[in-house]
């Protein structure tokens, strides 16, 4: 597990100022739209979204209002992903009136909670007798977690201590409790609190709550029936109903290092990964990070989307088998493909290898992007690869499926998630140790480094060019070569350089004097084909450029999306048109379209006639902005 850049951290946002082509249409809704339209949201201000109760739920709990608790158990966590979606823009957007507002978010969340350190108003509104009693639904520890990403993100966006000490009190009280006999085997349900842990113990320089962090990852599985035992207790209350316990749901049907296939609610799989990886690189621990590189393989293998989504199944959010991937009726959260991104950014940071952000650029260009719209006020919660809109008819199998995105979510999980990622972005876009600098995506912008500043400048993923100006110093700077690029070259100043390559990256050594580097990757649109044993895919291709995944929409192409086929022996051209979706490269194709006589019957005995027709593909993303209509990833060949 040797890194290819020693001792690598993830770029700390104060040292990034990004302003980029494509993202910069997202980092920009978070400060203009995301935070204020969710803390409207949260504040139950929005008129016509379903009322999330988050903000009022605290004052509750605070004993400042009368009433009963509304919403999720986990209600609490969507405010403090909010908190670090704040803190994250605040380390690049300095904004003395939403710090505000975040003060006094977090001084209410301190009059929440209670002596011992316990916040949850959940449990301290409905069930106080019950806090810890039920981990497998009752989702404090999750909000514990959440809150302690919160505080460590605003510790350092700020340095103002209070949410810190706040959650330090509460990650006290955690490892008390969970210490004790009664509680030495017990894990959560919904895995964060690892995370969360971890982050809190780093920022606040508390080894035991990151020694904490790893009993909850190494427990969990160990005793497979603490779910099942923690039933029979006589302070337990059901949040969701009794029994049934499933293993896999909850991942603990195993110990974690005996774990092979991604398994069960793919947010929580997808934090637990994470979690692990953490552990791993900071204790050093070879076979846990094994199990990591295990269960990687197996989703980006066998059981994610081309889009980076993950968790295939509607009913329990879930992984299901390996090659079950369904277009229309498929589930893939948009937190399940943030998770995905965190476990990879990890994988990463800790082992150097291009691969991992590989998947980690697949998740963000497509399924995280793709979770909300360009007006930055409407969210996807479930991203298919398919949509036929009047097939979504509530009180089917298809109800999870909304064809157009949804102003808010009585479980609103996602949009704080998207809002977390995409004022933090920076975090996933590269790489330092003290000495080396490393571009993981190709995002411009000012990034200060071990050499100086250095400048990115590129119209990626519409283009393959990236110049990057070196302002001075001795490390040397790793350039990432994605597995999509079909040639590369490097120029520094001008003259042509054969770089070292390992495990996905170039290989550039200082001296840099204000040295320009061109790097020009080839990345032209190309069509994608899938494992024969992925059934939903069988006779279809995808069209890509770069990480980002077309799509056909309704709005290009008319439609009974179905009745088209493409031809792959024509070739694909591409044309940037500034001025649809905010700026856009689209593709376009030959294919043809199926005809049929409408008044021939459900079935007939001759085949359709077809016409030519020119397929219009756009970024999968970006599907979604000009009004409800058909959509399509995999599209039958000619
Ligand atoms: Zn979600």
């Amino acid at each position: 597990m040797e890194a290819k850049i020693r001792n690598a951290k993830a770029i700390a946002l104060k040292n990034a100022r990004l302003d980029d082509p494509f993202w910069g249409r997202y980092t920009r809704l978070v400060t203009e739209k995301l935070l204020p339209y969710q803390w409207r949201a949260l504040n139950d201000l929005v008129p016509g979204a379903e009322r999330s109760g988050c903000v009022e739920n605290l004052r509750v709990a605070a004993g400042e209002r009368e009433g009963r608790f509304h919403g999720y158990v986990f209600q609490d966590s969507d405010l403090a992903k909010w908190l670090e979606a704040a803190a994250y823009s605040l380390t690049w957007r300095p904004d003395p009136a939403l710090e505000r507002q975040c003060d006094e978010a977090i001084e209410l969340i301190g009059r929440a909670q209670e002596p011992d350190g316990y916040i949850d108003s959940y449990f301290t509104i409905e069930a106080p007798g019950a806090k810890f009693r039920n981990l497998r639904q009752g989702h404090e520890l999750y909000v514990m977690g959440h809150m302690m990403e919160g505080a460590a993100a605003y510790f350092d966006a700020t340095g103002k201590r209070r949410f810190l000490d706040i959650m330090c009190r509460t990650a006290d009280l955690i490892c008390d409790k969970f210490n004790t006999p009664e509680f030495s085997a017990a894990y959560p349900g919904h895995e964060e609190i690892e995370l969360g842990l971890f982050k809190l113990g780093k920022a606040a320089g508390e080894k035991r709550y990151i020694d904490m962090a790893r009993a909850f990852v190494e427990r969990r599985g160990v005793d497979p029936d603490w779910f099942a035992r923690e039933e029979e207790h006589p302070d337990y209350v059901t949040v969701w109903g009794r029994g049934g316990l499933d293993r896999l749901y909850h991942q603990c049907h195993l110990p974690v290092r005996e774990q092979k296939t991604a398994e069960g609610h793919a947010v929580r799989a997808a934090y637990l990964y994470s979690a692990m990886a953490d552990i791993a690189f900071e204790y050093g621990d070879g076979s846990l990070l094994h199990a990591c590189e295990t269960l990687y393989g197996n989703i980006v293998d066998r059981r994610m989307y081309i889009t980076g989504g993950i968790g295939s199944s509607g009913a329990g959010e879930r992984f299901t088998a390996d090659f079950d991937l369904p277009n229309a009726s498929g589930y893939a959260e948009s937190c399940a493909s943030v998770g995905l991104a965190m476990f990879c950014r990890r994988m990463l940071t800790g082992t150097g290898d291009g691969r991992y952000a590989d998947t980690m650029e697949r998740a963000l260009y497509n399924t995280v992007a793709a979770g909300v719209s360009l007006g930055g006020e409407e969210f996807f919660y479930v991203n298919p690869l398919e949509v036929w809109p009047e097939s979504c008819v509530e009180g089917t199998s298809m109800e999870h499926v909304k064809p157009v995105r949804q102003r808010w979510f009585g479980c609103a999980c996602c949009p704080p998630n998207i809002a977390r990622t995409l004022a933090g972005l920076a975090g996933y876009a590269a790489t330092e140790n003290g000495e080396d600098f490393r571009l993981d995506l190709f995002i411009s912008g000012r990034y200060k480094t071990p050499m100086g500043e250095v400048e990115v400048r590129t119209r990626f993923p519409f283009e393959g060019n990236v110049a990057l100006k070196i302002e001075g110093g001795g490390g040397r700077l790793a350039l990432r070569l994605p597995g999509y690029v079909r040639d590369y070259a490097v120029l520094r100043n001008g003259e042509r350089v054969e770089a070292e390559l390992r495990d996905g990256y170039l290989y550039l050594s200082g001296p840099w004097d204000n040295d320009t580097v061109e790097y020009r990757l080839e990345i032209p649109p190309v069509f994608v084909w899938a494992d024969t044993r992925l059934r939903a895919a069988a006779g279809r291709v995808a069209v890509m450029k770069g990480p980002v995944v077309y799509c056909l929409e309704e709005a290009d192409n008319g439609t009974n999306l179905s009745a088209l086929t493409v031809d792959t022996k024509a070739g694909l051209t591409e044309d940037y048109r500034p001025e649809l979706l905010g700026g856009t490269t689209v593709i376009k194709a030959r294919g043809w379209r199926d005809v049929d006589d409408p008044s021939g019957g459900l079935y007939r005995f001759d085949e359709p006639q077809r016409e030519p027709a020119e397929l219009t593909f756009v970024p999968y993303c970006l599907w979604d902005n000009r009004g409800p209509g058909e959509m399509a990833v995999w599209v039958r060949r000619g």
